[in-house]
C-alpha cells in the first residue's frame, strides 16, 4: 500500500473519524491509524463477556450528536448505514423509600411524575424546559462552530432577548439552579442525577446550564441508542471514509510525529512503519501523549504549561454483565425494564460527588450508578431472551494506594454496585448473571490511551479546561504549534461525549486551511445525492 496521503490521521475515535469522513469527501486521500484493534475509541461495541452478547464497550447513548448538523441534517448520509431508537422509557429513577421518578419521552407524563412530589416541581420542570428550548439554538450553534469562526457564547447571548438570565445562570453550579426552582427532594434528586450526566460534578461552579441541558436532551431524544450498539455510528463512519478512497488501519499505535523543517509531514508506528501526510496531520492522541511525540522545543513554552496543567477530571468504574434477565423495577404498570436507571439516593448525596472523587477512595457506601440495559431496545444485540447490561459507577482514578491499586478492589466494587442495584432490581439474582467484565478507572485507560488517566472525556470538563481553554489559551482552533499538525478529539472544544462536535469543528478548521469550505463540502453532497434521487 502507498505510505503516502493527503492527511494522516492518528486515533480512531469518532471525532476523528468524522473528521476524516468530511476530509475524504472533499476529495483529500486520508488514512486513519488506530491503536486498538477495533476503530471507534469509546465508542465501539464488542462481544465483551460471552459469544452473541454485544456490549457497547464505553458509550451507549447518543443524545448530544441529535442536534448536530452531522445528524441533523444528515451531512455524510449516515442514516442510510444505521438508525437510532428512541425508547418511550427514558430512564427510571428509583429511591430509597420505596418511590421513583420516570422520565418519558412524553413530556406531560414526566411532569405527572413530578407532580406525584410537587404540584410547583411539575410547574417548575416544563417551564425550565421551554426555558432551554427558546435559548438552545444558540449554545448548539456554539458547540458547533469551531472556536474563533463565530461570535463567543456571552456575544450570543447579550442578543437574545432572555440572554441576560442565561449569563447569569451559566455561571451558576447546576446545584443552585436546582435547589433554587425544585423543592422535594426526589425531584431534586432526579435533576441531579441528570444535571451529572456528563461527570461534571452539579456543584462545580459554570454547570448551571446542564441542570437544563442534560434533562432537555434526553425529554427530546430518549436514551437513545443506535441499533446494534454505538459501533454501528463509527462502523459507517468508516465505510464513508472507505468509499471516498479513505483508508483505516488498526493495530498501528502512533509512536512519534515525523517533523522536517519545522513542519509536521507525517507519524510513525510503533511497529516502525511511517505515514507521509502532503498536507497535513490530524491527531486524537491525548496531548500528555502528543507532546512527547515531538522535540520540548517544537512545542513552544504555552503549549507545554497548557499541558502540564491539564487536568483529568471525575473518572467512571464499569461492569459489563451477561443476563438472562433485564432488571425490573417497580413503575407505574407494575414491574417493568426501562432501558436506563439511576440512582441517587438524595439531593445531597449528588453535593458529595466531587468530594468522593478528592478522597481517593472507592466509594461504595450509598452509591450514585447508571445502569443501561440497552437490550430491552435492541434485542439484536445478545441472543434470544438475554441481555447486555452496563452498570456505571463514579469512582477515582487516582486511589491513596495508586491507581495500580484498582486490579486489587475492583471486584469487590462491582459486587458492592450490584447489590444496590438489586435493592431496586431484585430480580437481578446471582443465577441470572451469567457473566460479567469489570472495567475500573485504570482499565479504562489500558484499553484506550485517549483515556487519560481514566478520563472518559480527555479531561475534566470545568471552566479552566472549556470553550477558548480548551485545550488550552491560544491552541483552541485545532491547530497546534507545529505547523501542519492538528487536534481533534475530547480534548478540545467542546470536549467529550458522543457529540461529533471536536471531529466537525477540527474539519471545517483544516477545510478551510487547505482552501475548501465544509459547507460547499456538504451542500455538494446534497446536490449529488438529489441528482441519484431524479436518475433513478
Ligand atoms: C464507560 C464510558 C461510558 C460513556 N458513556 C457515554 C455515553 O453514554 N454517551 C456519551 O455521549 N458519552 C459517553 N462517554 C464518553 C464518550 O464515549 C467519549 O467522550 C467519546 O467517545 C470520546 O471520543 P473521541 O473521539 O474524542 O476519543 P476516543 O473515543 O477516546 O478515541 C480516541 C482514539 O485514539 C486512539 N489512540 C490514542 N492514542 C493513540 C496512538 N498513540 N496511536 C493510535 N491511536 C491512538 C484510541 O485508541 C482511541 O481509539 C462514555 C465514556 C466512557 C469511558
Amino acid at each position: 500500500m502507498a505510505d503516502r496521503f493527503d492527511v494522516v490521521v492518528a486515533g480512531a475515535g469518532h471525532n476523528s473519524l468524522v473528521a476524516a469522513a468530511y476530509l475524504a469527501k472533499a476529495g483529500l486521500r486520508c488514512v486513519v491509524l488506530e491503536h486498538r484493534s477495533v476503530a471507534g475509541g469509546n465508542c465501539v461495541t464488542e462481544e465483551l463477556t460471552l459469544p452473541g452478547f454485544w456490549h457497547d464497550s464505553c458509550a451507549s447513548a447518543h443524545v448530544i450528536i441529535q442536534d448536530s448538523p452531522l445528524i441533523r441534517n444528515d451531512e455524510l448520509g449516515l442514516s442510510e448505514m444505521f438508525e437510532y431508537i428512541y425508547p418511550d422509557v427514558v430512564v427510571h429513577l428509583p429511591f430509597p423509600d420505596g418511590s421513583y421518578l420516570t422520565q418519558y419521552r412524553d413530556l406531560d407524563r414526566t411532569v405527572e411524575q413530578f407532580a406525584k412530589f410537587s404540584k410547583k416541581d411539575a410547574v417548575a420542570y416544563r417551564r425550565m424546559m421551554m426555558d432551554y428550548e427558546s435559548i438552545k439554538p444558540i449554545f448548539d450553534a456554539v458547540t458547533y462552530t469551531p472556536i474563533g469562526f463565530g461570535k463567543p457564547v456571552n456575544d450570543r447571548l447579550a442578543e437574545h432577548p432572555d440572554g441576560k438570565k442565561w449569563l447569569r445562570r451559566s455561571a451558576q453550579s447546576a446545584w443552585e439552579i436546582i435547589r433554587d426552582n425544585f423543592e422535594d427532594d426526589h425531584c431534586r434528586s432526579f435533576m441531579m442525577w441528570m444535571a451529572f450526566q456528563t461527570v461534571v460534578p452539579p456543584e462545580w461552579p459554570t454547570t448551571g446550564r446542564n441542570a437544563y441541558s442534560l434533562c432537555y436532551g434526553r425529554q427530546r431524544w430518549s436514551w437513545c441508542v443506535p441499533k446494534g450498539g454505538s459501533g454501528a455510528f463509527t462502523g459507517a463512519l468508516v465505510k464513508v471514509i472507505e468509499a471516498h478512497g479513505g483508508v483505516v488501519l488498526t493495530d498501528k499505535s502512533v509512536g512519534g510525529l515525523i517533523v522536517e523543517g519545522g513542519k509536521c509531514v507525517g507519524v510513525e508506528c510503533a511497529d516502525g512503519s511511517r505515514y507521509r501526510a502532503d498536507k497535513a496531520v490530524l491527531s486524537t492522541v491525548h496531548i500528555k501523549h502528543l507532546v512527547d511525540m515531538a522535540p520540548r522545543e517544537a512545542w513552544g513554552e504555552d503549549f507545554i504549561d497548557g499541558v502540564s496543567t491539564w487536568q483529568a477530571g471525575p473518572t467512571l468504574f464499569v461492569t459489563h454483565l451477561a443476563t438472562s434477565e433485564a432488571p425490573r423495577v417497580m413503575g407505574d404498570d407494575g414491574e417493568y425494564s426501562p432501558i436506563a436507571i439511576g440512582t441517587m439516593s438524595t439531593a445531597t448525596r449528588g453535593l458529595r460527588m466531587g468530594y468522593d472523587y478528592a478522597l481517593g477512595m472507592p466509594n461504595t457506601e450509598d452509591p450514585v450508578l447508571l445502569a443501561v440495559c440497552p437490550t430491552v431496545a435492541d434485542p439484536s444485540r445478545a441472543p434470544p431472551g438475554k441481555h447486555t447490561l452496563k452498570i456505571i459507577g463514579f469512582q477515582p482514578y487516582e486511589l491513596v494506594q495508586g491507581p495500580e491499586h484498582w486490579d486489587a478492589v475492583k471486584e469487590q466494587v462491582a459486587d458492592a454496585n450490584l447489590a444496590h442495584l438489586r435493592r431496586f432490581a431484585p430480580n437481578l439474582t446471582p443465577d441470572k448473571i451469567l457473566s460479567r467484565v469489570v472495567e475500573s478507572p485504570l482499565d479504562l485507560e489500558r484499553m484506550n490511551p485517549h483515556n487519560w488517566h481514566g478520563s472518559c472525556h480527555g479531561g475534566a470538563q470545568n471552566a479552566a479546561q472549556s470553550g477558548a481553554l480548551r485545550p488550552m489559551p491560544g491552541y483552541a482552533q485545532h491547530r497546534m504549534p507545529i505547523p501542519g499538525l492538528y487536534q481533534t478529539g475530547g480534548t478540545t472544544h467542546p470536549g467529550g461525549s458522543i457529540s461529533g462536535g471536536p471531529g466537525r469543528n477540527a474539519a471545517a478548521v483544516m477545510l478551510k486551511d487547505l482552501g475548501h469550505n465544509l459547507d460547499e463540502i456538504v451542500a455538494r453532497g446534497r446536490t449529488q445525492t438529489r441528482r441519484l434521487e431524479s436518475v433513478k
